[in-house]
Order: structure tokens, then C-alpha cells, then sequence
């Protein structure tokens, strides 16, 4: 498949037709043959959208609502193509590709609802006769990077609530999904949009640095927002403080699952299945510490490891629960970090091998704190059991990270259940729920090293505006002198 750039509402190469492949991870065949935009190429973007600012800065709340939803039937009417090049560049499941396009079309619609929710505030002024107001103002383009975990999902995710206040934007695709990233662009373009306002660029792996630092220094680009590692938010954030731009970071996690002593175990082990195996663990909300009292951990450990053993891992072309690990290194990670936890005590109750990037749904018990897996986000399906003695060290073990994403409590006593999801450091907590959740209208975002600022609903109004003073005052006020 052919990746062409979009710039200023033209579909065309990158300069000298430079490209890049992208290969499928279960197969090996080549996926897709992207673009791979020069420094030029990203200058074009920048001033393109730039270039479409002022109109669509104008454009009624009605106007802009309706592109929004169109864009969102056409995403849909689109599925079944997303849902193949998703499953060749990446290997997910055609349920994530299929669950991908439907909360992305969800997340068009709700920001294309939040249009008429843009609004200021009249404040009380000192002086006489004086209407003093705030309005929210669109920032001006708006630079998205997207992650491939989640590609149409958080590529819409990245530039549908900015589009909705007014910006212009450009989305920087993933070098492991361009075809599925540029299908958002496509879906824009069968919307209608006009010309400039949605530009997106793909990019060879090697040129990232510099493909990335040229687009936060352009001068129209006066936005920022990443979903990503913590290393890579952690250089973009110090490249868009060199230009005093602000960011959005949507990083990193590890995130807690608490099941306590007077859990639904049954609703505990489902919701720690889907928590941690669902996209293969590839998910920023994957459930990546399982945190049980002691009390009822043999219970529970049993019923998961059979529930995870349960679980089909294979082709991603074939019924399955689990597909592919996203590369060949990710695959690997897997056996490093079951041979690091194996051989420091821990147990592997469930899965612990693999075929090629398959690898099938992995628990491993009895992990410590000296053992990597306890520490580093796995991103994959191979997920540790930490047993407490009881809620105290539970919360102890959840805090015991630099991450702060998603965490989920499982009690029946909801009072116990607050008070441990109080005392988590995370920007998500679900009692009785996964620690996978994502509804379009909600805030979502990190603490500590999972990053700043939220998308969702009107939280990403005040990421995607700026608030500005204006008055209407008394010509003849009095003045001192
Ligand atoms: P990644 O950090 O490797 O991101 C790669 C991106 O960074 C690409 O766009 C690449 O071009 C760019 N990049 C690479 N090197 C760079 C450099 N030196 N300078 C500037 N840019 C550079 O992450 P990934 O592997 O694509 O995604 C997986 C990570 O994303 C996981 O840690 C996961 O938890 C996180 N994630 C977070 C969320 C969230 O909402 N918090 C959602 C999904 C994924």
C-alpha cells in the first residue's frame, strides 16, 4: 500500500519520493510504503495550516459541527479498510482495529457536540460602565503525535478536539502504522474539509528527531500534544520548552489492578483479563501490576491463570483473543523480562512462550520489587502478580512507581474500595472496573511520569484555547491626570 503526505489538501509524495517501508509484523511482507517527509515537506505542512487558520478560526459553531460528524460517518463507512491496513501494519486483532474506528468515530462526535460549548464568561469589572469578559480563543495550528498502540483512536484523539476549537492542525503518523494513520485524513478529506485545515506527514524512523524538532520549532505550530513513551514525551516537552510552546503529554504507565479480600472474584479475574491481555498488553491503561491480599490470592491466581490460559493467541486473521506483538524486539522483551522474574523467584502461572511475535497471555506470581517486571511497563502480555498482606501495602505497591495513569480497586465494600482509590496517585481509578476505559466525553490524562494536561470532553477546551480579556468600557472614564 502507497502512503502519500497530506498537505494543504493535496495527496502527493515526499520530496525526491523519498519513502519508507513498514513491514508486517506476523508475516514479514511489506505493509505499506509511506512517504518519508523532509524538513521541507513539514515547513509545507506548517505553513499550509497556517494558511487555513483564519477561515476556519471563523467558521460557526454549526459549520464546524457538521464537518466533524461527517468525518466520523466517513471513518465508519471506511472501517473495514482501516480494519485491514490496522491488522497488517500493526498485527492487533480485527476486534481492536473494529473497537479503534468505532470510539474514533465517537470521539469526532463529541467533539464535534463540544462546538457549542465553547464558551467565556462575563466577570464583574471595577470599572463603571465597563463589560468585562473572557473569551476562549483557538491557539492556531496545533501539532499532534500519535502512537501506533490505538493508531485511529488516539491519531483522532490527537487533532479532532483542537480542529473543534477553531485550530488548524497536523498529524505526525507513527512510522509502524503511516496507511492507518493517513486513513484519517482520508476520512476528512470525504468529509469535506477545507484544504489545510487536517495536514498529516509520516516519516522514515531514522529522520524522527529531526522531522519531530522541525515541526515544534516552525513558527505557525503553537501547540503541542504527544501520546508516547515517557523518554520520547520527555525530550518533546524540552524541545517545545526551548520555544515556550505548550504541551499535552499523554505518556507512559504501569497501571495498578487492587483486587482486596472482599472482591467479586469472579468480576475480578474477567476484569483483570481484559485489563491486561486486551490489544496484547499494548495499551497506556494496560492493567501491568496485579496487586492481591493475601487472603484470597490463591483463590483468585488459580481462576486468572485458567482464564489466561484460556485465552486463543495467534494470526490476527484468525479468531483470537491475543494477536501479534507489535515488532520482533517487543517479542523479545517478553522473554527477557520472564527470564529476569524466573530466575529472582517468580512463577509463571500462566502462557510463557511464544511463537515468533504471538505470545500468549503470561502471568507471573510472586514478583518483587527487584525483579524488572515489577518496575517496567511491559507493553506486552506478560503481566505480574504481587501479593500484600493487606490494603495498606496494597496501596504502597500501587504508589511504588513513577507512573500515574489509569489504576482499578475490586472491593464489594465501596467504602474501602474509596479509600483505597483515594490514596492512588493516578489521573484514572476505576472501583470495580478495568484499568482499559475510554469514553470520549471523560478527562483523560496522567500524573508523575505518565504525563500533563487531558483530552476528553471540556477538559480539552481549555487544552486546545487560550482564555482572552476583553472589555467595552466608557469612552469617558475618569482618568488621574
Ligand atoms: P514512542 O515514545 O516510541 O513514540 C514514538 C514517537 O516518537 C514517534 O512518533 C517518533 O517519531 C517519535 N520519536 C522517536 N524518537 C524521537 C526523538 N529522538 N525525538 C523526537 N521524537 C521522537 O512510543 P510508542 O512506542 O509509539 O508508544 C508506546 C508508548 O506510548 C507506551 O509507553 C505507552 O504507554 C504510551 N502510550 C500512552 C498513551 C496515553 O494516553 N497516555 C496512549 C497510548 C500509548
Amino acid at each position: 500500500m502507497q502512503v502519500d503526505l497530506l498537505i494543504g489538501g493535496e495527496s502527493r509524495p515526499a520530496t525526491n519520493n523519498r519513502t519508507f517501508n513498514r513491514t508486517n509484523p506476523v508475516t514479514g511482507d511489506i505493509a505499506s510504503t509511506a512517504a518519508a517527509a523532509t524538513p521541507s515537506d513539514v515547513a509545507e505542512a506548517a505553513e499550509a495550516a497556517s494558511k487555513a487558520f483564519p477561515d476556519w478560526a471563523q467558521k460557526g459553531p454549526a459549520e464546524r459541527r457538521a464537518l466533524l460528524n461527517k468525518a466520523a460517518d466517513a471513518l465508519e463507512a471506511n472501517t473495514p479498510d482501516i480494519i485491514a491496513m490496522m491488522l497488517s501494519e500493526t498485527g492487533a486483532t480485527g476486534g481492536w482495529a473494529g473497537f479503534n474506528c468505532m470510539l474514533a468515530a465517537g470521539m469526532l462526535r463529541e467533539a464535534a457536540a463540544m462546538t457549542t460549548q465553547i464558551s467565556g464568561e462575563v466577570i464583574p469589572s471595577n470599572k463603571p460602565g465597563s463589560l468585562a469578559m473572557s473569551q476562549r480563543k483557538p491557539l492556531g495550528v496545533c501539532l499532534g503525535i500519535a502512537p501506533w498502540n490505538a493508531p485511529v483512536i488516539l491519531g483522532v484523539r490527537a487533532v479532532a478536539m483542537a480542529i473543534a476549537c477553531g485550530n488548524t492542525a497536523i498529524l505526525k503518523a507513527s512510522e509502524l502504522c503511516p496507511a492507518t494513520h493517513r486513513a484519517i485524513g482520508t476520512a476528512f478529506a470525504d468529509a469535506g474539509f477545507p484544504p489545510g485545515v487536517l495536514n498529516i506527514v509520516s516519516n522514515a524512523p531514522k529522520d524522527a528527531a529531526e522531522i519531530v524538532s522541525a515541526l515544534i520549532a516552525h513558527p505557525a505550530v503553537r501547540h503541542v500534544n504527544f501520546t508516547g513513551s515517557t523518554n520520547v514525551g520527555r525530550i518533546i516537552a524540552s524541545e517545545a520548552a526551548k520555544h515556550l510552546k505548550p504541551v499535552l503529554l499523554e505518556l507512559g504507565g504501569k497501571a495498578p489492578m487492587v483486587v482486596l479480600s472482599d472482591a467479586d472474584l469472579d468480576g475480578a479475574v474477567n476484569g483483570a483479563a481484559f485489563g491486561a491481555f486486551m490489544n496484547q498488553g499494548q495499551i497506556c491503561m494496560s492493567t501491568e501490576r496485579i496487586i492481591v491480599e493475601e487472603s484470597i490470592a490463591e483463590a483468585f491466581v488459580s481462576a486468572f491463570a485458567a482464564k489466561a490460559n484460556g485465552l486463543p493467541a495467534g494470526n490476527p486473521n484468525e479468531n483470537v483473543v491475543l494477536g501479534s506483538l507489535i515488532t520482533q524486539e517487543a517479542a523479545e522483551k517478553m522473554d527477557a523480562l520472564i527470564e529476569d522474574a524466573t530466575a529472582k523467584g517468580a512463577i509463571v502461572v500462566a502462557g510463557g512462550t511464544r511463537d515468533g511475535t504471538i505470545h500468549k497471555a503470561t502471568l507471573l506470581d510472586h514478583v518483587t520489587p527487584d525483579m524488572r517486571i515489577y518496575n517496567e511497563e511491559s507493553f506486552g502480555p506478560v503481566k505480574p502478580i504481587i501479593r500484600v498482606k493487606d490494603a495498606e501495602a496494597a496501596v504502597r505497591v500501587a504508589n511504588d512507581t513513577s507512573y500515574g495513569l489509569a489504576a482499578s480497586v475490586y472491593s464489594n465494600d465501596i467504602k474501602r474500595a474509596l479509600s483505597v482509590a483515594d490514596q492512588i496517585e493516578s489521573g484514572i481509578c476505576h472501583i470495580n472496573g478495568p484499568t482499559v476505559g475510554d469514553e470520549a466525553q471523560m478527562p483523560f490524562g496522567g500524573v508523575k511520569d505518565s504525563g500533563y494536561g487531558r483530552f476528553g470532553g471540556k477538559a480539552a477546551i481549555d487544552a486546545f484555547t487560550t482564555q482572552r480579556w476583553v472589555t467595552i468600557e466608557d469612552a469617558q472614564q475618569h482618568y488621574p491626570f
